[in-house]
């Protein structure tokens, strides 16, 4: 077997004296859509710091494509290939969508430019705004640019963490389209999701957080299929 793009063992992680990740192992392969459930407060955004490197780790390890990055500061992650589309999205208001998109890149020395275009095929509404300020676009624009804005790092590993968070049904059926389509294209892709249901249709493998744990995990069509998870995550 080929050592897993990511691979996270034993990670602890408190906010001050409470620990709120205890322990968690994950894997994630390259070419692979995992995604991560669980309810409110389980302790998802946290560990999608923790791997992007905004969190610090109490004690534990994270590797990825090789290199031991427990401790390395986000920027250098990001030269490695992780980039995170944080919950809430994060964009500046005030810069164009374009600015907006550029800043993604901006550990790449090479041309953006067809990575731009790629972004605006994958998302036309953010050409026809590329040069108004971002603050101005709707919830689901604002969430397509923070995608946008991650695929601009050429990234290895993608972290997104609620996608479909506030989106219209329409709309959350169209980026789910686009993270398949980043996975076609051989980007690997860590999603947390509330839409549990949503996040495994599209997902090859998945994990479920309980309390800064994780409880299950497992093939998604195997998981879709588990009584345990259709109680308490799909509505079933
Ligand atoms: P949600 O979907 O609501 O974001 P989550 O599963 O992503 O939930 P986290 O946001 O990682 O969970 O939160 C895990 C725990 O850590 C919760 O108990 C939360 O209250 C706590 N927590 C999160 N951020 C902070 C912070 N900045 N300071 C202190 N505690 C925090």
């Amino acid at each position: 077997m080929p050592e897993p793009l990511l691979s996270i063992e034993g990670l602890r992680s408190a906010y001050g004296p409470i620990e709120v990740l205890h322990g968690v192992d994950l894997t994630v392969n390259g070419g692979e859509i995992v995604s991560l459930v669980g309810a409110n407060g389980a302790g998802k955004t946290t560990l999608m710091r923790c791997i992007s490197g905004v969190q610090p780790v109490k004690s534990g390890s994270i590797r990825f494509s090789g290199h031991d990055m427990t401790r390395q500061p986000d920027h250098a992650r990001a030269g490695l290939g992780v980039a995170h589309s944080p919950e809430g999205r994060q964009i500046f208001g005030d810069l164009s969508v374009a600015e907006n998109l550029s800043l993604g890149g901006y550990h790449r020395t090479d041309d953006l430019g067809a990575d731009m275009d790629e972004v605006y095929g994958l998302f036309p509404i953010l050409r026809d705004k590329a040069a108004l300020p971002a603050g101005g676009l709707s919830g689901g624009q604002q969430q397509m640019l923070a995608i946008g804005r991650a695929i601009m790092g050429r990234p290895k590993l993608m972290l997104l963490d609620e996608p479909s968070m506030g989106l219209a049904p329409v709309l959350v059926d169209q980026v789910l389209a686009v993270v398949k389509s980043l996975r076609d294209r051989g980007v690997t892709l860590l999603m947390v999701e509330q839409n549990a249901y949503a996040a495994l249709s599209i997902a090859d493998r998945g994990y479920v957080m309980e309390q800064g744990e994780i409880t299950l995990s497992g093939n998604a069509a195997e998981l879709i299929a588990d009584p345990r998870i259709r109680e308490a995550y799909l509505g079933a």
